[in-house]
């Protein structure tokens, strides 16, 4: 209480101080996370619209190759940390996506996901209450588990088995959620919610064995493409422009904006059909063989985003083809692989 009073009384004066002779409006943002996919497309994205990006993150899912080209921007800082441990930072906004968020990474260390994605949102909601910052969170369309409400809408309370594999994720960011509107109704903090459904591109992590980098790396490396199931599951990918612009939007709302938001593109497909279209856009050769599918595996899931274009004027740009070339183009050169074999 009594630090949370002296930094409010010396907040301005320390903002002041700080940017006498700068560009008054830089904000300091912070991103957590901000090594990973996600969070270093937004890291570029703020530090483009002027503002001073502060990236956290311990490395655990993330690469440094994804900020290196930020490196030598004097507008740019990392702080290797585990935002299971508190931080004392002095910053205008945060966007809190520190969290594994392929299946095979988030139950890699179960026990660990969940702290990440609750003891974490309580340091990063301590952080923002004491610097009266605006913090966005990260959640997913996991909350709605394995839907029987389609496509969802935020208003759908989910279908999630608490006892299940999944439920290190999908509970650790329902639970993360509920304490973002606690401590909006109990602290009057502002708050940015937005659920993201399944994005891909370049910069994905080519071992997290999410879909479209499975099928993209195996397709380029002439290996067979492993479908789960009979692929009739269906999923929407949206490319990570699309999503990060829309981040972007909620960020900028007035106090009255919380969300949940739904951001993801509502162009949905058969897992099978992903499978057929990456083989033809990369001329592979790879057999299609089948797997298991994996235990609590959402047979269908499409966002409802009607609320983002209401509330943003937010809509998806980029259609499949266009977003997996580029993803494609993305691997080839890490693989040191043409992205075309024939
Ligand atoms: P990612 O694994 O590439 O990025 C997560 C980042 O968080 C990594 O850099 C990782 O090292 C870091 N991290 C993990 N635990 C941490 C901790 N305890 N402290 C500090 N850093 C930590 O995943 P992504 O796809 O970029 O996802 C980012 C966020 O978006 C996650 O919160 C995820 O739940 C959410 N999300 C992503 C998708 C998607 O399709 N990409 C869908 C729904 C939700
Ligand atoms: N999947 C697949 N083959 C793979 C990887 C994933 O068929 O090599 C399926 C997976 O079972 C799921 C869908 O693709 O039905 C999307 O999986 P992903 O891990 O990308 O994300 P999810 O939407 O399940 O969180």
């Amino acid at each position: 209480m009594v630090m949370a009073y002296r930094y409010r009384k010396y907040h301005h004066i320390l903002r002041l101080g700080l940017h006498s002779n700068m560009n008054v409006t830089r904000k300091r943002v912070m991103v957590t996370g901000g090594a990973g996919f996600l969070g270093s497309h937004l890291c570029e994205q703020l530090l483009a619209q002027g503002n001073d990006v502060l990236c956290v993150d311990n490395y655990f899912t993330g690469r440094r190759d994804n900020i290196a080209h930020m490196l030598s921007n004097p507008h740019f800082e990392t702080m290797r940390h585990d935002i299971c441990f508190p931080l004392y930072v002095e910053v205008d906004e945060i966007y809190n996506l520190a969290c594994p968020a392929s299946p095979v990474h988030y139950q890699h260390d179960p026990v660990q996901t969940t702290k990440t994605s609750l003891i974490g949102a309580i340091n990063m909601l301590g952080l923002a209450k004491r610097v009266g910052a605006k913090v966005f969170q990260a959640s997913t369309s996991e909350v709605y588990g394995d839907p029987t409400v389609h496509p969802q809408t935020e208003d759908y309370r989910g279908n999630v088995n608490t006892l299940g594999p999944r439920a290190c994720y999908d509970e650790g960011k329902r639970c993360a959620e509920t304490l973002f509107f606690d401590y909006r109704r109990q602290h009057n903090l502002p708050i940015k919610v937005v659920r993201i459904f399944n994005t891909y591109g370049p910069r994905m992590h080519p071992d997290d064995g999410r879909v479209v980098s499975n099928f993209i790396v195996q397709a380029l490396r002439g290996e067979d493409i492993t479908i789960y199931g009979d692929g009739s599951q269906t999923r929407a990918f949206c490319f990570v422009d699309d999503l990060i612009a829309g981040f972007l939007r909620m960020m900028a709302t007035g106090a009255d904006v919380t969300g949940p938001v739904n951001l993801g593109n509502p162009h949905e497909i058969p897992v099978r059909e992903l499978a057929e279209r990456v083989v033809s856009l990369i001329g592979a050769e790879s057999k299609i063989v089948y797997r298991p599918l994996p235990q609590d595996d959402p047979l269908q899931r499409c966002p409802d985003i009607s609320l983002a274009k209401r509330l943003l004027d937010w809509t998806p740009k980029v259609d499949l083809e266009t977003g997996l070339l580029q993803t494609i183009a993305y691997f080839a050169q890490l693989l040191g692989v043409p992205a075309r074999k024939a």
